[in-house]
């Protein structure tokens, strides 16, 4: 069945305060659209755990900074409908940027902790405060019980969680592990914008941090095997941002010889694009 498409702030709250008087639960899940199966895993994921599922969709310019991508951003509001209707989702949340930032909006949420770990906040400054301030009002809006994310975004991942806990949000976040490509590539919009070559070229981000894995699990010093994947990518002709191991929950550096769990992330550009993949270790 077609989802219902919702503009309004009021018409989100008119369709879920039926829900709630009925007493489903609901779960929602925040996109910036042209979706993939990355995205229609998270539905699925939704639908697990809540009797209706949200799906938003909204590119958020407050989380792209001046040089970044908002104006070529990939948009197929049609193509979205049709596979969320194929996935089940019950509701699209495609809010016009006036409605989620008028009347002189002025509040940001501000953050510390895994947003400031010196990943994507080095490298995006401006990325977490919106993307956490967006989140936010997702959260208050909808009233959702449950908010699915991909652990594709990892470092978004730990920030949104970490903000529901000290906000005291009643929503439940969940993640989901990434979806890739046949060939280990994770799913991601920024695909589209790889050349036939660069696609090729871009498994490589996910080779070489399987084989630090491996190298770590067989006892090597994780910065040692860090810094010679980053080396590898970047005699391939990847302009590395970090490739680095961190520990899984803070982001931390991790301390020399402690087991704390790992988490190894990367991002880099290829050509014009920038990409970002991680692995548990
Ligand atoms: P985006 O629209 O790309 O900002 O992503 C919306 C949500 O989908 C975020 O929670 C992402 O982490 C998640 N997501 C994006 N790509 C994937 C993927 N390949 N696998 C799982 N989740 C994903």
């Amino acid at each position: 069945m077609k989802p219902k498409i919702v503009r309004s702030i009021e018409g989100l709250h008119r369709e879920t305060a039926k829900w709630r008087d009925d007493g489903l639960t609901t779960a929602i899940v925040p996109t910036m659209g042209a979706l993939h199966q990355g995205h229609l895993t998270l539905v699925a994921e939704g639908l697990e755990h809540a009797d209706r599922v949200i799906v938003s969709i909204f590119v958020n310019a407050k989380q792209f900074g001046a040089n970044e991508d908002l104006s070529r951003y990939p948009r197929d509001e049609a193509g979205d409908v049709a596979k969320l209707a194929e996935a089940g989702a019950h509701l699209i949340f495609a809010p016009p940027e006036k409605e989620m930032y008028g009347r002189n909006f002025a509040t940001t949420v501000v953050l510390k902790g895994p947003a400031k770990a010196n990943l994507e906040d080095k490298f995006r400054p401006h990325f977490f405060d919106g993307v956490a301030t967006i989140v936010a009002k997702l959260f208050i809006q909808s009233g959702a019980d449950f908010a699915i994310f991909g652990q594709k975004d990892y470092q978004q991942l730990q920030v949104v969680t970490h903000m529901a806990r000290d906000l005291d949000m009643p929503i439940e976040v969940i993640g989901v592990p990434t979806v890739r490509a046949s060939d280990g590539m994770a799913l991601s919009s920024r695909n589209q914008y790889l050349t036939k070559t660069e696609r090729k070229q871009a498994t490589a981000i996910y080779k070489s941090l399987t084989q630090a894995a491996e190298k770590i699990r067989n006892g090597t010093d994780p910065q040692k095997a860090m810094r010679a994947a980053s080396r590898s990518l970047t005699t391939l002709g990847f302009k590395v941002d970090y490739v680095t191991a961190r520990n899984a929950e803070t982001l931390a550096v991790p301390v020399s010889h402690s087991h704390e769990p790992l988490r190894l992330l990367a991002a880099a550009w290829l050509g014009k694009t920038r990409l970002i993949d991680n692995i548990e270790v």
